[in-house]
């Protein structure tokens, strides 16, 4: 797809603002970590405490928490392998490696959306029965709790280094904490003698799973098939146009594991010198990484005007 032809102006970001983004980015890093491992560590204590009672609703809180984990997982997993070399039979790198995790993650997340909707169908017709209850209610209060400090966590991080993202997996945390409530919930029903209440609480829970795996599965085809998000092409354009000497350009992006690629094609004077045409590219590359900051790699072609 070819961009649209700007002329306004946008004031290239400082270098200082570039660099605040990378710390950033380690900030937002670090959040997803921490969060991980505390979910990760509510995920495990609800299993264990589902497979000793027999609760559906507490498993598949466990599975849903379990699989939000290996989603960040893979992230971190990809961020290491996406650091390797290129090399003559990898040219481009290592970085689609993430995608191909992703697709691990999102056939488990499906798997264990299967799972736990066939136990709790199943329950709910044979009238399974729900031992350890009070202990069960305990677990998921503790899912409950885990999901709304990591909210909080993240959305007060999100807010400060203005991520869209991590305020987005805020939001995504606190449905998470809902989640919980719901398995909790069942188990209070079967306290107060409801004993299908455990089992409708997990037909409720495999809902939110199957929403994880929607988003993981749709969002790793948008990057498979080569998507980007709306405005990057507009913004880059507006960026490179920008630059002294270029008179309009045409922008194409595309992911590549981690790696936003943005192919400039810029249209400068015929009598423009090669190095001066480099010089402009120079330019139109600092000014497309900070309109951008998800760009990582800027290719620039210099094309003469007609
Ligand atoms: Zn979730």
């Amino acid at each position: 797809m070819h961009g649209v032809d700007e002329c306004q102006s946008g004031e290239p970001l400082p270098p200082a603002q570039v660099a605040r983004e990378v710390l950033d980015r380690g900030d937002a890093h670090r959040a997803i970590a921490v969060s991980a491992i505390g979910l990760g560590a509510a995920g495990l204590i609800e299993l264990a405490i589902a497979v000793l009672g027999g609760s559906v609703g507490l498993l598949s809180d466990a599975l849903h928490n379990l699989a939000d984990v290996s989603t960040s997982l893979v992230v971190f997993i990809g961020l290491r392998v996406s650091r390797r070399p290129p090399s003559d039979s990898h040219p481009f790198g290592w970085e689609r490696a993430e995608d191909i995790a992703g697709l691990g993650v999102a056939l488990a997340i499906w798997v264990s959306a299967a799972l736990a909707g066939y136990l709790s169908i199943h329950k709910l017709f044979i009238h399974g029965s729900t031992t350890h209850v009070g202990f069960g209610i305990a677990a998921a209060a503790i899912g409950v709790i885990g999901n709304q400090v990591v909210a909080r966590y993240k959305l007060r991080v999100g807010r400060r280094i203005q991520s869209a993202t991590l305020v987005a997996d805020a939001q995504h945390s606190w449905l998470d904490a809902l989640s919980s409530a719901g398995a909790m919930i069942g188990l209070i029903g079967v306290a107060a003698g409801w004993s299908w209440a455990d089992a409708l609480a997990g037909l409720l829970v495999t809902g939110f799973i199957c929403h994880v795996g929607y988003e993981v599965t749709s969002e790793l085809i948008r990057h498979l098939i080569d998507a980007v998000e709306p405005g990057v092409v507009a913004t880059a354009v507006v960026a490179a146009t920008a630059v002294e000497g270029v008179s309009h350009a045409h922008v194409r992006a595309r992911w590549m594991g981690r790696t936003l690629l943005v192919e400039v094609e810029g249209f400068v004077d015929p009598a423009t010198r090669l190095d001066a045409a480099q010089a402009t590219g120079r330019a139109v590359e600092a000014a497309v990484r900070a309109a951008v900051p998800e760009a990582r790699v800027v290719r620039w072609t210099p094309k003469p005007i007609d």
